[in-house]
Order: structure tokens, then sequence, then C-alpha cells
């Protein structure tokens, strides 16, 4: 069978394409979120990636052309906090140079002010910026790092003028936390373009003490926002999307709601995850990653690194929060920050 033919196959047990890839750049962050990458756990001590174990730009370039020669269409780069490794905007034209990608990257908005033009400039298409409360206080605190929030909103401003729309915004909802904060974000966003979209808080990783009770289902938020600006559903625009898209009735822009813990999309996933130290994940949720750097590193062809992550792709199953249950909640899983959100 030609290597061509087998490409055009690429599909996992349940049937599923590959088409989106999420590259972690690194993982460390200038942000302790509490809910990613809590201070008591990633302190002063804490084992960060050395240099030497990173991906350079090249292997990630190299990586990245052979995943969309297996069907990538989408790449969005990742971390921790991607915009805190040095030169990203060089990375970025990189990737840009691939073609037929959509080239996104998802920051917390902290150093978006003196880089969007640079991205934009260097060829980046997209940008989603994390913003979970539009409360000074409240922002302060979720960070952990005493970060204000003036400075993502400056940031968020600035990828609008540099050209990286549409903008998005993800809000990370924790009940007791934030949930005070989803209306005025809705409020604060409708009629300007920058769609908002609320996350359900999920069980990655094992170091946010995450409950069920902690979870605000993404049906509440639709109800609350409906509420006071009635809602309509958005057809999904592709298969894998992964955001429920809401319109206003009254055509003032629309928000999305990532509902992966209370509506688990699975059957649609699409998306691979390659950590900062080029360990390919087939879900954010696995357990083990495939050393793919071993493979570059050790001097592996094109076509073999193809056929190695082809095999990994065509023996996926995975569906873990369409399983979510006792069985699966104490099961050992990597960090977020670590595999790429
Ligand atoms: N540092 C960047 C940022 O915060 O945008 C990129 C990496 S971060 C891990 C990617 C996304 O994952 C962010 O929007 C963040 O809010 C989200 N995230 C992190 N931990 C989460 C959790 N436990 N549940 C849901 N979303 C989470
Ligand atoms: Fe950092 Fe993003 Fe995790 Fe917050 S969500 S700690 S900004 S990686
Ligand atoms: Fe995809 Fe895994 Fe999330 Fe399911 S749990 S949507 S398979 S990343």
């Amino acid at each position: 069978m030609s290597y061509a033919c087998s490409v055009e196959r690429l599909a996992d047990r349940l049937g599923r394409p590959i088409r989106d890839l999420r590259i972690s750049i690194t993982d460390r962050c200038n942000f302790r979120c509490v809910y990613c990458m809590p201070k008591e756990v990633f302190g002063r001590d804490y084992p960060f990636l050395p240099r030497a174990e990173l991906l350079t730009f090249e292997e990630i370039e190299r990586l990245a052309r052979i995943f969309a020669g297996l069907g990538v269409e989408k790449i969005r780069i990742t971390g921790g906090e991607p915009l805190v490794r040095r030169d990203v905007e060089t990375l970025v034209a990189m990737l840009a140079r691939i073609s037929g990608l959509d080239l996104t990257l998802t920051t917390n908005g902290a150093l978006l002010a003196q880089k969007a033009q640079g991205l934009k400039d260097a060829g980046l298409d997209r940008i989603t910026v994390s913003l979970d409360s539009l409360d000074d206080e409240v922002f302060r605190a979720m960070n952990d790092v005493d970060f204000p929030v003036d400075r993502v909103l400056a940031g968020i401003d600035a990828a609008l003028a540099a050209g990286l729309g549409p903008v998005k915004v993800n809000v990370v909802v924790k009940r007791g936390l934030n949930e005070d904060g989803v209306l005025p974000l809705a409020r604060a966003f409708r009629g300007t373009g920058v769609v908002v979209r609320f996350i359900e808080y999920m069980d990655v990783g094992h170091t946010n003490g995450w409950r069920l009770d902690d979870v605000v289902p993404a049906r509440e938020i639709v109800a609350a926002i409906d509420a006071e600006h009635p809602l309509e559903p958005v057809e999904s625009a592709y298969r894998g999307e992964v955001a429920n898209r809401w319109r206003y009735r009254d055509g003032s822009g629309e928000i999305g709601v990532i509902a992966s813990v209370t509506q688990p999309f699975c059957g649609d996933c699409t998306r691979a995850r390659l950590s900062a130290d080029g360990h390919l994940y087939t879900c954010l949720f696995a357990v083990r990653g495939h050393d793919l750097r071993a493979l570059v590193r050790g001097g592996a062809s094109d076509e073999e690194l193809t056929a190695a992550i082809g095999a990994v792709w065509n023996a996926r199953t995975d569906r873990y929060s369409e399983l979510r249950s006792a069985e699966t909640a104490d099961l050992p899983k990597v960090e977020m920050s670590y595999i790429g959100g």
C-alpha cells in the first residue's frame, strides 16, 4: 500500500480523523491559576523541563509539517504560557510557512500588549485570550500572582488593533469563585466582535483538587445569559468544534460554551497534542504520551515519523470524558500546563 493511500484513510478506531494539533511550547507560566498550576504544587522547587528537553523550533516545525501531511488543518500554539518562550515570533513565522494551515495561539494575555503586532506580522492568524473575570480582585486571586486585569484587557485591544481577530476569550468557570462574573463578561463583550467562551472546569491533571460540585454546567451559564439577552443556537461550523455556539437574537454577536464535563464531545474529537518535550498525546486525559522526540533525535526519517504518528492515531480509542466515572476518576493524569490546553 502506498503511503499516500494510507494517509487518506488516517482515522482512529472510532473513525475520527486527525484535524487539529495543539503544540505546547513550554511547561512554564507567569501565572499560577488556581485551577491549573496551583502555587503549592508549582512552587519555586517545581522541576520544570530543562531547556535541552524542549523541542527546538526546527523540531517543532518539522513535526508540524508531518502532521499537516497526515491531515492536520489547524495548529494551536499553547503551553504553559506560550508567550514566555523566547522568540516565539520566530516559531510562528516558521509554522506560518506551512501552507493550508490555520495558525492560532492561546495565551493568558499578560505579555500580549507588547507582542500582538509582532505575532501578527509573523503570520499568526488568530488568538484566544484566557480571562476568567473582569473583577480585578477576583482576577488577581485566580491568577494568584496578583496580575491586574487591565493589562490583559490592553492585550485584547492590542490583538484587535493588530488584526488578530476574531479574538476569542476563554473563561473557566469555577463554582463559588468567578461564577458571578459570567454576566458581566457576556455584557462587556456583546457587540464587540469578541466571542466569549465559557468553559466547564475540568478534572485535568491531579493537582487542582477537582470536584464535580465545582463545575458550573454550561446549560446554567446559557440560561443565565439568555434570561438577560435572548440567545439561539448556532450550527457548529465543522466536525470537532469544541464549543456549543449561541448567538444573541438581536444580532449583537455570539458566545460559546465548552461543556466537556456535562456534555462530552469525544465522538467528534479530532485533536492531537504535542507536549513541550515532544510527546504525542491523543487525549487531554491521557496517562501516557508517545515519545516523538526520541525518534526525531534518533535520526528517524520523515517517512518513519509519518508511519509512527499514523500508527498511534490509527490505534486511538480515547473517549475519557464520555467514560468519566468512578473507574476513571483515579487514573493518573498529566497536567494541562505540560500537555497543552
Ligand atoms: N497559558 C495559556 C492560557 O491560559 O491561555 C495557554 C495554556 S492554558 C493550559 C489553556 C486553556 O486551558 C486556558 O484557557 C485555561 O483557562 C484552560 N484550563 C486550564 N486548566 C483548566 C481546567 N482545569 N479546566 C478547564 N480549563 C482549563
Ligand atoms: Fe498558566 Fe494558562 Fe495554566 Fe493559567 S491556565 S496557569 S495562564 S498555563
Ligand atoms: Fe478528546 Fe479526550 Fe477530550 Fe474526549 S476527553 S474530547 S477524546 S481530548
